[in-house]
């Protein structure tokens, strides 16, 4: 049984004092809800704070990124060492704004996810097609590549240690959710692929979000789909009390 995991992805936004507010507002909003994953994925200026707020709550921390070395001459980059240093847990990794404004490729975030797994960080895998390749039909194609490409080289038991996050580029802070039918499709087929790539196991065993403007009031049908194993959350995520209905997505 995969346990349902909500992570926010805070982007480029919160102070200090901002997430300080957060977090002491929404914490007791979501006291109970320990039968699902909650990750708060925040700016690195933020980690060392939230993660000392956080200690013994149970909530995950996530850095948005990480550099794939342990250490050297790569100015203002952040090692994976860094971020388990300071506290997380999980590190979201191929976020479709990294992919369109600095390049990043399947191949560095390939590294990216085997920097982060050898340092006992969960990269959140996010995959996701553009408009025009969803109109040319190519979703599945596009998919495909990103997946084997963002895992190559990883074995079972590696590859099902990753969260993959589907993020439609055209749903990320567009306000144009995807179809519960067009997300449970494209989950099912990244699924297909850990079983064929993994093993039935894998493919039981991994955890598919979906992302893309996710909100308190259409999460639960998009959390209904069988495939769908949690939500990675952008701007419904920078507000603790619209958070956390989507924490509460079932109530
Ligand atoms: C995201 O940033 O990963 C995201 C899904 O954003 P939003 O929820 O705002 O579409």
């Amino acid at each position: 049984m995969r346990k349902k995991l909500l992570a926010a992805n805070w982007k480029m936004y919160k102070t200090i004092p901002e997430m300080k507010d957060f977090i002491g507002t929404f914490l007791p909003l979501i006291n109970g809800a320990s039968d699902r994953d909650v990750v708060l994925g925040m700016p690195f200026t933020a980690l060392a704070t939230a993660a000392a707020m956080l200690q013994g709550t149970g909530v995950g921390l996530a850095a948005e990124n990480l550099y794939p070395e342990e250490k050297g001459a790569f100015t203002g980059e952040i090692s994976p060492v860094m971020l388990t240093d300071v506290g997380c847990t999980y590190v979201i990794v191929g976020h479709s704004e990294r992919r369109q404004y600095f390049g990043e490729t399947d191949e560095f975030i390939n590294r990216k996810a085997k920097a982060a797994l050898s340092h006992r960080l969960t990269p959140i895998v996010c995959v996701g097609e553009r408009l025009e390749e969803r109109e040319r039909n190519r979703t599945m194609q596009v998919l495909e590549t990103q997946v084997a490409g963002s895992l190559a080289g990883l074995d079972a038991a590696a590859a099902s240690a990753v969260v993959i996050a589907y993020e439609p580029v055209w749903a990320i802070g567009t306000g144009k959710v995807a179809t519960p039918q067009q997300a449970q499709e494209a989950h099912a087929f990244i699924r297909s692929q850990f079983a064929r790539h993994y093993g039935a196991a894998a493919a039981a065993s991994v955890r598919i979000l979906y992302g893309g403007s996710v909100k308190p009031d259409n999460v639960r049908e998009i959390m209904a789909q069988p495939d769908v194993d949690g939500g990675l959350v952008g701007g419904a995520a920078l507000d603790p009390h619209s958070f956390s209905k989507i924490v509460w997505y079932d109530r």
